[in-house]
C-alpha cells in the first residue's frame, strides 16, 4: 500500500511538472495562420505545387506554427489582383509573376524574364549571387512588399498559331496573348495584343477572340489543348528563363518571429527549385511523345525576316522603358553586364558540350 502511495504520488509529481512544461511551451507557441493567393487555378501544375509544397514544408518545419492557406484563382476570382490585395493586406502573400503588372509599375517588369535574356541557371546566379534580389527588393519596396523567386519554367515556346507565319506581313492583325516586354514587342510588329488570364486561355482561342498565345512549354500546353485549335507551335525566343514569384506583405513578415522568418525563406526558395524541376521534367516527358501522339503538331521557327523585325523592335521597346524608368535601367544594366559575363562561361560549358555531342 505504501508502495503503490509512494508511485502514485512520485507519477502525481512529474504529472504537474509535465503539465507544467508543457503550459510553458504551449504559450511560446503562438500560431500564425496566413492566406497566399494565386494567379493560377487550383490544378494549374506545376505552377500551383510550388505554393503548395511551400506551405506543407513551412507547417511541418515550424511544427505547426505558421499555416499558410492558399486560395487559387477560382476563390478570389481575380487572378491579376493578388498584386493589390497582397499590398492592401487582404492576403498576406501571393505567388504571381512580376512581368503581369506593366500597368501597376513598370520597374516590375524585368524581374521575371527578359526578351533574349538569360537562360534559368544563369538567371538563378543573378538573383543569388549577382544582386538580383537586392535589386528586386528595391522594385517592391514602394509597394511594401518583399519578393523572392518563385520557381522557374525554364525556356519557353514561342506559342502557338492558328496559321504558319511565313513572312512578317503575316503577323500584322494577329490576335495573340503574349505578356511582358515580349507584348509590346509583338504591337510593334502590328499585333493586337491581349494578357488574358490562364483559366480562360483556351476558351479565347476556340471562340476567336485570339487567333495566338504563348503560354509555357510543352509539358503545361499540351494539356491546356491548345494544339487542337492552332498547331504551328514556334520556338522561343521571348521568355528564357520565367521565374514565378512570391510577394509577401513586408508588415506581416516583420511581424513573424526570426524562427518563422527563416522557415518561410527556405521553403520558397526549395519551392521554387522544386517547381523548375518538375516543369523541366513534364516538358521533357511530353517532348519525347509529340511526334507520335500528337503528329498534327508542326514545330516551326519564325523566319529570319520575322526574327530580325523582333530583335529591332526589342531593343526599342527596352530603350524606351529604361529612358524613361531610371530603377527600370539600374535593373535591366544590372542584367545586361552579368548575361555577357555568365554567358561567356555557359558558351564554354553547355553549348560546346551540346555542339560537340550531337549526332
Ligand atoms: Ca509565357
Amino acid at each position: 500500500m505504501n508502495i503503490l502511495r509512494r508511485k502514485s504520488t512520485k507519477l502525481l509529481l512529474a504529472s504537474v511538472l509535465l503539465a507544467g512544461l508543457s503550459t510553458v511551451s504551449f504559450a511560446k507557441e503562438k500560431v500564425y495562420t496566413w492566406k497566399l493567393a494565386t494567379t493560377w487555378g487550383p490544378t494549374l501544375s506545376p505552377f500551383i505545387d510550388a505554393p503548395q509544397n511551400m506551405a506543407k514544408m513551412v507547417e511541418e518545419m515550424s511544427n505547426g506554427r505558421l499555416i499558410i492557406k492558399i486560395d487559387a484563382a477560382n476563390k478570389h476570382k481575380s487572378a491579376f489582383g493578388v498584386f493589390d490585395m497582397v499590398k492592401g493586406g487582404q492576403y498576406d502573400m501571393a505567388h504571381t509573376a512580376s512581368y503581369y503588372w506593366k500597368g501597376k509599375d513598370a520597374n516590375l517588369l524585368p524581374l521575371t524574364t527578359m526578351p533574349f535574356g538569360m537562360t534559368a541557371p544563369e538567371q538563378y546566379a543573378w538573383f543569388y549571387q549577382g544582386g538580383g534580389m537586392e535589386l528586386m527588393q528595391k522594385a517592391y519596396a514602394p509597394h511594401k512588399m518583399l519578393s523572392f523567386p518563385g520557381g522557374n519554367t525554364g525556356n519557353q515556346m514561342g506559342g502557338w498559331f492558328k496559321k504558319e507565319i511565313k513572312a512578317l506581313d503575316d503577323l500584322k492583325g494577329l490576335k495573340m496573348r503574349i505578356p511582358g516586354f515580349a507584348g509590346e514587342v509583338m504591337a510593334k510588329l502590328g499585333l493586337a495584343v491581349t494578357n488574358i488570364a490562364p483559366g480562360e486561355l483556351y476558351t479565347s482561342l476556340e471562340r476567336g477572340a485570339l487567333d495566338a498565345l504563348e503560354w509555357v512549354g510543352p509539358g503545361m500546353d499540351i494539356k491546356m489543348g491548345f494544339h487542337k485549335i492552332a498547331p504551328f507551335y514556334y520556338t522561343g525566343w521571348h521568355e528564357p528563363s520565367t521565374e514565378l514569384q512570391y510577394l509577401v506583405n513586408e508588415k506581416k513578415f516583420s511581424k513573424l518571429p526570426k524562427d518563422l522568418q527563416e522557415i518561410l525563406l527556405t521553403a520558397m526558395r526549395v519551392s521554387a527549385y522544386d517547381m523548375y524541376i518538375q516543369n523541366y521534367a513534364m516538358s521533357a516527358d511530353a517532348w519525347s511523345k509529340i511526334a507520335t501522339e500528337y503528329p498534327n503538331i508542326k514545330i516551326k521557327t519564325f523566319p529570319k525576316e520575322v526574327m530580325d523585325a523582333i530583335k529591332k523592335a526589342n531593343a526599342e521597346v527596352v530603350a524606351g522603358y529604361t529612358k524613361a524608368n531610371p530603377l527600370l535601367k539600374e535593373i535591366v544594366d544590372s542584367q545586361n553586364a552579368f548575361q555577357k559575363k555568365a554567358r561567356q562561361w555557359t558558351i564554354m560549358s553547355d553549348y560546346l558540350y551540346l555542339k560537340d555531342n550531337l549526332e
